[in-house]
């Protein structure tokens, strides 16, 4: 990775470190993050030479070399200064709420406009939609494109931004190009790694937000980090964390309940956690406490699925969709654990008990 002197290289200086590096066999790819460009060396970037020429320039600070399976997403790398504004919250400073449909039902859109208003009243900085849909059973509804002129409805309505799942190349490109505002990776898709990769390659100059969900069949947390990595590398440094319930080993939730992975997550990577109590538990009677649990732990923000009318829903929204009501009760409540977590940190109470 390139650390240069000035925030962005200019045309001339790039192609100078990309005509050193090429000799050597490896490319440059350019991370677009929000204060600066990061240049990272993809490739053996363990020729002591190559290093040297490039230190050897005058508008090179500094060449890291980073054994890690993640060295982007690692703690220790320069792009643990990066920082991510969602709907006006700069996550880390205070909670993220993403709220909306699991499904947009597109015979009755009327119930997703009346839920965006209504958990933008609630307080939600995000509004969330399901346009295409990843359903276990091939007879179960699949999502439909026209759902995603209904997402843009709701975000011209409230002035939010809005949220959808892509599951595939043609998906994200009409995803990307109708500017939606922050894109989801669900659980299927989260191994993917050649879809992770085109993500990272066509969010990378919109910077779009990617909230990446955790695998149910991952484990190791490096795994969940790597998964994050192949959206970094391919040039999209906006990743969200999306820990969301894993295979159940007990029989009462749909999952098994992940919010504790949060401090695990920060302990190795930079990127902010948005955790989904809606999956993890599976049933709204469960969400808030998934949710107060998950902010204890250290989450950033929360994504959770909300309804007007859960019963009149479709997909998951039936059984996981909280009314508004409840969403408003439970933001409020989030940010009074959100207040004792910063006072235990601030006191260093958490590094004590240790
Ligand atoms: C969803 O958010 O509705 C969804 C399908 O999520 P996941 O990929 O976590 O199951
Ligand atoms: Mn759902």
């Amino acid at each position: 990775m390139i650390i240069s002197k000035a925030p962005v290289l200019t045309d001339k200086q790039l192609a100078e470190i990309e005509q050193i590096v090429g000799e050597f066999g490896c490319k440059i790819q350019v991370i677009h993050g929000a204060h600066r460009q990061i240049y990272a060396i993809i490739g053996d970037e363990r020729s002591e030479t190559m290093v040297n020429r490039l230190l050897g320039l005058s508008y090179v600070d500094r060449v890291d070399r980073m054994e890690s399976i993640y060295k982007f997403m690692d703690r220790r790398s320069d792009l643990s200064r990066h920082r991510m504004k969602i709907g006006g919250v700069e996550l880390g400073q205070e909670p993220l709420v993403i709220a909306g449909h699991c499904t947009i039902d597109p015979d009755n859109s009327a119930a997703f406009f009346e839920t965006a208003a209504a958990v933008k009243e609630a307080g939600a900085h995000v509004i969330r939609g399901g346009v295409w849909k990843p359903r276990t059973s091939p007879h179960s509804f699949q999502g439909t494109v026209r759902s995603l002129g209904f997402l843009l409805e709701a975000r011209e309505r409230t002035g939010l931004p809005v949220i959808a799942e892509v599951m595939d190349e043609a998906q994200l490109r009409l995803a990307v190009e109708a500017e939606v505002d922050m894109l989801q990776i669900g659980t299927r898709n989260a191994l993917n790694y050649t879809l992770l990769a085109e993500v990272g390659r066509q969010t990378a100059e919109p910077g779009i937000p990617v909230l990446l969900k955790r695998s149910r069949h991952m484990g190791p947390i490096d795994e969940f980090i790597a998964a994050a990595e192949y959206i970094v590398a391919n040039g999209n440094p906006n990743v969200i964390f999306c820990p969301r319930g894993t295979m159940p080993m007990l029989d009462g939730y749909r999952n098994h309940p992940d919010e504790a992975v949060a401090p695990l997550l920060k302990e190795k990577s930079w990127a902010p956690v948005v955790f989904d109590p809606s999956h993890s538990v599976g049933r709204a009677n469960y969400v808030p406490a998934a949710s107060l649990a998950a902010i204890a732990y250290g989450a950033d923000g929360l994504i959770i699925e909300t309804h007007v009318d859960p019963i009149s829903g479709i997909g998951d929204d039936p059984k996981q969709s909280i009314k508004p009501k409840v969403l408003k009760a439970l933001i409020a409540d989030v940010r009074v654990v959100w207040a004792l977590r910063s006072r235990w940190q601030a006191n260093g109470n958490s590094s004590d008990a240790a």
